[in-house]
């Protein structure tokens, strides 16, 4: 079925094409006619399947249907667990919403970076607001916002925001809600917590399922390359050379690893930059911008800072390392071959992590292809180590830590500090 069989008014299907959209995603297909018939929606979907289109499409249709010429009170809210998946969500709402007449006012508000300028930014009032749960909170105590004549919750990526140990924070804010408004939850598992929270927050929900991940995996080329740990490095930019990618994600499984890897690649003239935790917010979002607009070829991150990446039709990803649990395997190559396109997933595998390709070809109960390229082949034993060179002194903090005033942003995330 086409976008124009879903109901979607004319400026909505410009900014699909616009897009480069020509068919809706599962998830699309289920999700927008329920949203625009006003339902509560309860979504088993994963980043990658579409799902922000599916839930802004419909909103901002509903939304378009009435304005507010003056004090735009907040209509939708939607919370997301972090910084860069709020960004992306307000970018996708923005774009999709290009064409409407008068237009929508859409902001993003995040932790970990000043609170001042986001309230300058809300003081016209927004009619879309995507936030994170904390900074949400602090703009409510120091009554930037109001929340009372929200008509739609999105409650974006939910188990994860129960993971970073958001659940007190969400309920308040459900607290601060109109009681009658429309709630769409969206998760790629569904626990006790999350069944908890959505008894007594969804009313009669539609119930929308689509592939999970692990089957959405299928669609990506996967391959292994056995080489020698020394000799990744070359490998890596050996294969960027070869092959003329233009845009790769690597992972790797530490920051060190990966600011030494970045400058690597700088000094090879492939032009790289890194995300990680501790990077500033500018440095995070500056990097991303880099690489979206191609002037980045190589984005450097870790696991932690690329959840929530969501980058259009990424075609390759690689691990630089093999990732500890297979699991985040699957959510690493998740970020190519999105929505149907094909994509690469390539890993560089050395003696020591051929166990871990074996637990995730048993995860995925699949077997991944495994290759030597000519000049980097697997040593039959694994050749020692370079010793590394010294990381230098740790940077000193303005204050010591100790007394230093806890900073009112975000919650750390409670189980990834190691990243
Ligand atoms: P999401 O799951 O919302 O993060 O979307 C994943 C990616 O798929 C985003 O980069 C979207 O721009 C893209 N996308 C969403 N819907 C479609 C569609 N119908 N056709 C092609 N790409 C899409």
């Amino acid at each position: 079925m086409p976008f124009t069989k879903l109901g979607l008014s004319d400026p909505l299907l410009r900014a699909i094409a616009e897009a480069g959209y020509t068919t809706p995603s599962p998830i699309q297909l289920q999700a927008i006619p329920a949203v625009l018939n006003g339902h509560d929606l309860l979504a088993a979907a994963q980043t990658g399947t579409g799902k922000t289109a599916g839930f802004a499409l419909p909103i901002l249709q509903r939304l378009s249907h009435k304005h507010y010429s003056s004090n735009r009170p907040i209509r939708v809210l939607i919370l997301t667990p972090t910084r860069e998946l709020a960004a992306q969500v307000g970018e996708s709402v923005s774009k999709y919403g290009e064409h409407l007449h008068p237009r929508l006012k859409t902001e993003v508000v995040f932790g970990g970076v000043k609170i001042n300028p986001q309230m300058m930014r809300l003081r016209g009032g927004v009619d879309v607001l995507v936030a994170t749960p904390g900074r949400l909170l602090d703009l409510v105590n120091q009554n930037a916002i109001k929340l009372d004549q929200v008509e739609t919750l999105v409650l974006d990526e939910a188990d994860r925001m129960l993971d970073m140990g958001f659940i007190r924070d969400i309920r308040k804010i459900i607290a601060l809600l109109p009681k009658k408004r429309q709630n769409l939850l969206f998760s790629a598992t569904f626990s006790e917590d999350i069944r908890q929270l959505t008894t007594g927050l969804l009313v009669n929900p539609i119930k929308i399922e689509v592939a999970a991940r692990n089957t959405a995996a299928e669609t990506v080329e996967q391959v292994a390359y056995l080489c020698n740990k020394a000799n990744k490095a070359d490998l890596l930019c050996h294969l960027i050379k070869v092959n003329e990618w233009r845009q790769v994600l690597v992972f790797t499984s530490t920051k060190h690893g990966a600011n030494r890897l970045t400058d690597k690649l700088n000094k090879l003239d492939i032009k790289a930059a890194a995300i990680h935790g501790n990077k500033s917010q500018g440095a995070r979002t500056s990097a991303l911008a880099g690489f979206k607009a191609g002037e980045i070829r190589v984005l450097v991150a870790t696991d932690v800072a690329a959840r929530g990446i969501d980058i259009n039709l990424l075609p390759h990803v690689v691990n630089y390392e093999l990732p500890r649990a297979p699991a985040d395997y699957v959510h690493r190559i998740g970020r190519t071959g999105r929505a149907g396109e094909e994509g690469q997933a390539v890993s560089l595998v050395s003696h020591d992590e051929v166990s871990a390709l074996r637990l995730i070809e048993k995860l995925m109960n699949k077997p991944i292809k495994r290759e030597q390229i000519e000049g980097f082949e697997q040593a039959a034993v694994a050749p020692p180590m370079p010793p590394e060179p010294p990381r230098g002194p740790r940077p000193v903090r303005n204050q010591p830590r100790k007394t230093a005033a806890a900073p009112k942003t975000e919650h750390k995330p409670r189980r990834r500090s190691s990243v």
